[in-house]
């Protein structure tokens, strides 16, 4: 995949780091222009809602200051502030977008090692913990522009104790496959209908490739899981849902149903996402579904209890009929 960007915006300091220096030298075609920080572009923040496409093409180089790990009792122990947030891609309910608004664009921080020396520290810290890297951007994605996760891969292998992980969208999983992991990498591959995808997760990978990218990564030894997520109750889910979970049982290979486990997250979108989506999509699926959502307080909605549950009910149900080996971890 090619990933391109229109304009560069960095802070000075980040050209001191090595990353900085590759960054610099890759894309010194573009133009550049200096910030004080990568939280604060006013000319961006200022912005209309009809312009987050192109906001989307900008790329924004800085240096990670706030590391603050947030607790999590799903996947992980830990949510971890990595490597990137934001992200290239458009999915329409993307949750970092109840984040930054329409500033989601991606933002590389060049201090990965101080990053991982802080990870690798608290790795010994406790019991065997597992690591979230991957919530606050795509980190697959962010791979072949920075080269970032061969070299955590790697050196939390070496040099950690407990489990990485990280979910995607996308199936640049080739220069995983060879690297020496050691099996402390949970790599989760989200899914969801083709239609869903092409109509509403813009500029991720189809969803074969993803299939095929998770059975790669799981015969290169990664544990694996499979994140159906977000699903989303447009109009004929139910058919949608059906297929996916009968193509899944069919593509899938036996080591990932005989290894894997599942997520389930049912969307949740927001004022925010709705404000946007309307403005510079005008075109697209409407998520927001009055009838079947309620709110959730601070602009959030998410589907109501009795809607939660007749979903939860149907995917238990084709799940155990056509991918029982898998178990569920959690429906949220
Ligand atoms: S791939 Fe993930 S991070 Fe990127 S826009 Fe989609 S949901 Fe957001």
């Amino acid at each position: 995949m090619h990933i391109h960007f229109d304009k560069v915006y960095y802070e000075p300091d980040a050209l001191k780091y090595e990353l900085g220096k590759k960054l610099q030298d890759k894309y010194k075609d573009l133009s550049w222009v200096e910030i004080e920080s990568h939280n604060r572009i006013p000319e961006l923040t200022a912005a209309n809602n009809r312009d987050f496409p192109k906001l989307k093409r900008l790329l924004i180089i800085g240096i990670r200051k706030t590391h603050k790990y947030v607790e999590n009792h799903k996947v992980s122990d830990w949510l971890v502030p990595y490597t990137s947030s934001g992200c290239r891609a458009m999915c329409l309910y993307c949750y970092l977008v109840c984040n930054y608004n329409k500033c989601s664009y991606l933002r590389l921080f060049v201090n990965r090692e101080q990053m991982l020396d802080r990870l690798l520290k608290k790795s010994f810290t406790a019991k065997l913990q597992t690591f979230e890297i991957g919530s606050n951007s795509d980190l697959v994605l962010e791979n072949i522009i920075t080269g970032n996760l061969n070299y955590t891969i790697e050196r939390f292998a070496r040099e950690g104790r407990g489990h990485l992980t990280f979910p995607t969208k996308f199936d640049m999983v080739k220069p995983l496959l060879n690297l020496d992991h050691k099996g402390k990498t949970i790599f989760r591959m989200s899914v969801n209908p083709q239609d869903i995808i092409r109509k509403i997760e813009l500029g991720t990978s189809q969803l074969y490739p993803r299939i095929q990218a998770l059975n790669d990564v799981a015969e290169a030894g990664y544990p694996v899981g499979l994140l159906i997520a977000p699903v989303i109750l447009i109009p004929g889910w139910k058919k949608l849902y059906a297929e996916l979970i009968e193509l899944l049982a069919d593509e899938l290979s036996e080591k990932v149903k005989q290894q894997g486990f599942i997520e389930i997250i049912l969307m949740t979108y927001s004022f925010v996402h709705n404000a946007i989506n309307t403005e510079a999509f005008p075109n697209a699926v409407k998520l927001l579904d009055k009838d079947a959502m309620t709110g959730r307080g601070r602009g959030k909605y998410s589907y109501r209890n009795d809607v939660r549950a007749e979903a939860e009910a149907f995917l238990r149900e084709k799940l155990s009929q056509h991918l029982g080996t898998m178990p569920i971890w959690y429906i949220s």
